[in-house]
């Protein structure tokens, strides 16, 4: 345990207090019992040619794996009506999400859109359609036009202008689906408080990343919706040696102080189970463990919730589990069925049949 020694006190005194007690021989989480309220499917939106496959899984897979809540990525793969340059032709119109939310409602399944904010404006050489009829929201316009040596394009988080548009597609996003969640992304965000930025340039990265989640989580409550996002800008991954993808290494861990605390944090781990879901309960966050295609992992995230809700009885910050995919849905879907290619897919496929499988256990 000495080797945690760099970390800060809270985190530091987390971890050595949780890794303990499932040291012990005599801690016993609770077994399957422990219904944890959140049994959740995060997919990427399906498009326009999917739409039917689409409904028939979430009414024919969803109940009878157990599922309740799916989290579907759009991104701009949506028609949007307020800014149609911005959306996709190819993506479902709200008509079409309609249908799937009538699905979601007769499976006793609830619907929360997700529209990244901040990062993944781009993947690989392909920039996505914001930046591409903005670019002076570019956080970075001095990177090539393929995007050549960043991961992802991200928006200025201080551009006078960037909110009204993105709140304007969120608001169609979340209307079409009727939500009362937003899941606003926030993952892998490394671009952040760019030294060439006019705006951000010089500034402290961890108040940028807040400033820019008390902006969405303040819209979103003002229409009273519940922001959702991921986790990892908020975990110290130096001090926890998480390292820089599941964790921040870019100075953005101290905004998890400067944030409001009703946000649903969506805690991803894929290589190994860590102890954070602790942590951001300490924080006074509600928590989601989020693994993706690796069963142990998802395994061991489930007893870590299943012993925390346990230890804390009735925590209501303590909500469950949300399996990832990281496939086009159609690939999914094909991947539940034993028609997946050997990709992703079957990975992602059989550990969410593993979970859920353990999550059915009376
Ligand atoms: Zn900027």
């Amino acid at each position: 345990m000495k080797k945690h020694c760099v970390l800060p006190p809270l985190f530091g005194a987390v971890l050595f207090t949780v890794s303990s007690a499932f040291a012990g021989e005599n801690h016993k989480p609770a077994e399957g019992g422990a219904m944890l309220p959140i049994r959740g499917l995060h997919c990427f939106a399906p498009h326009k040619p999917e739409a039917a496959a689409c409904e028939k899984f979430i009414r024919e897979v969803l109940p009878k794996e157990g599922v309740n809540h799916l989290v579907l990525e759009f991104n701009y793969n949506f028609a949007f009506k307020s800014h149609p340059a911005l959306g996709s032709a190819n993506g479902l119109d709200a008509q079409a999400v309609k249908q799937l939310l009538k699905a979601c409602r007769e499976s006793g399944v609830k619907l929360i859109p997700q529209f990244n904010c901040l990062g993944h404006q781009s993947w690989a050489a392909t920039t996505s359609a914001l930046l591409k009829q903005h670019p002076e929201f570019d956080e970075t316009p001095h990177v090539p036009a393929d995007n050549k040596g960043i991961y992802c394009r991200e928006w200025c988080p201080l551009h006078p202008e960037i909110h009204a548009v993105v709140f304007a597609l969120m608001d169609e996003l979340a209307d079409a689906c009727e939500a009362d969640a937003v899941h606003c992304g926030m993952d892998e965000v490394f671009l952040i408080g760019d030294p060439k930025c006019p705006r951000c340039g010089g500034k402290d990265k961890a108040e940028l990343f807040a400033g820019e989640v008390k902006k969405l989580h303040d819209h979103l409550a003002s229409k009273k919706r519940v922001m959702w996002m991921w986790g990892d800008r908020f975990l110290d991954g130096k001090a926890t040696k998480i390292g820089k993808w599941e964790a921040s290494e870019n100075g953005t861990h101290p905004a998890i102080d400067l944030v409001p605390k009703d946000i649903v944090i969506c805690d991803w781990h894929y290589d190994k189970a860590p102890e954070t879901p602790r942590y951001f309960l300490a924080k006074g966050f509600s928590v989601v463990a989020c693994p993706w295609k690796n069963e142990s992992v998802a395994l061991g995230q489930l007893k870590i919730m299943r012993a925390l809700a346990a230890e804390q009885g009735g925590n209501k910050a303590l909500l469950g589990m949300l399996q990832t995919t990281w496939v086009p849905f159609a690939r999914f879907e094909k991947a539940y069925v034993g028609e997946g290619e050997s990709s992703d897919g079957p990975g992602a496929a059989k550990c969410f049949k593993a979970l859920f499988a353990e999550m059915r256990k009376p």
